[in-house]
């Protein structure tokens, strides 16, 4: 299976090693006896997680620290080995916290595991936050399957509500000996990227593939590979993640690009290190995406020298 990774990692929030254990969730007697023993996340009104003394790891309640109704608005996450982990959404300055951490900072600085479970709880609770009311009739709903589903509470509807995920395309172009990277005009300066685009209804993804490629860049998109996915929960993507040669260089941007430029893996090498291009962050899959392309033509130890010349300080 074709994986991407980042400096010999799986990518931030993929290959967490927690098993949901989805069946358990229609089972309330195990669910109140794994809440006794669990690792419970607290997360703030901003979707931030509270971290424990010292701000290194996640502070991971037990519910003896709450009160005994907290379990009734939990979130059931899943197993790591025998220790159940639940989720809980805490107003922000209702509970003394040592410091919140965002998750992009999470990415970057938690172990794998915590920045995995952390993206986790915080798509499933942003998705509970967005489905209070039925999307078909407008009755507030009820979460059912310990956090899992929102089923409408009007007899008659009673639909039952999912959190959902939205795929997106992210896709690395080339074209003989180079790459392409753009930039939308908001993006700090100097960064550059591979072009993405959310997939709409009734698109495959190579579909959606190569009418963004079209729109965005003018370019034709020949074939495309499959490189790997990540979960993007900022705030329910999916990332799925391309690479696809084109047909020619001739640039022609839509409205979504300020600028693209074709790079062969030395002249990015070099527009890396002289700062002219900052490459996408470290935590995204277009950063693995760029990396695995260049790894193809470059010494590893020259890519790596290129790409983290940037990475901010942990
Ligand atoms: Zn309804």
């Amino acid at each position: 299976m074709t994986q991407l990774a980042t400096a010999g990692a799986p990518l931030p929030f993929a290959g967490v090693a927690l098993d949901r254990a989805g069946e358990r969730r229609e089972d309330p007697a195990w669910l109140r006896a794994a809440w006794e023993r669990a690792a419970i996340l607290l997360l703030d009104d901003e979707g931030r997680a509270a971290l424990e003394a010292g701000g290194t790891a996640l502070r991971r309640l037990a519910a003896s620290d709450l009160p005994p109704v907290a379990f009734d608005s939990a979130s059931f996450l899943g197993l790591q080995g025998e220790l159940p982990w639940f989720a809980l959404a805490a107003e922000t300055g209702s509970v003394e916290a040592d410091g919140w951490i965002d998750l992009r900072r999470a990415a970057a600085e938690l172990d794998a595991f915590e920045a995995g479970v952390f993206a986790f709880a915080r798509g499933l609770l942003h998705w509970q936050t967005r489905s209070r009311h039925c999307g078909a009739c407008g009755a507030p709903t009820r979460r059912e399957r310990a956090g899992h589903t929102a089923r409408c509470s009007r007899d008659g509807c009673g639909i039952e509500h999912y959190p959902r995920t939205d795929a997106a395309i992210i896709v690395l172009l080339t074209q003989g000996d180079a790459a392409l990277l753009a930039r939308q005009s908001w993006w700090p300066a100097g960064r550059y990227s591979t072009v993405a685009g959310f997939v709409e209804p009734g698109e495959s993804l190579e579909d959606a593939l190569r009418r963004e490629v079209q729109e965005e860049t003018g370019l034709e998109a020949a074939g495309c590979s499959y490189r790997g996915s990540q979960p993007w929960p900022f705030p329910a993507s999916l990332m799925l993640a391309f690479r696809a040669e084109v047909r020619n260089r001739e640039l022609r941007l839509g409205e979504e690009l300020e600028d693209a430029r074709w790079f062969t893996p030395s002249e990015l090498e070099r527009a890396l290190q002289v700062g002219e291009v900052k490459p996408p962050h470290a935590i995204s899959v277009s950063h693995a995406l760029l990396r695995d392309w260049l790894l193809e033509h470059l010494e590893p130890a020259r890519v790596d020298a290129a790409l983290n010349r940037h990475r901010p300080p942990r």
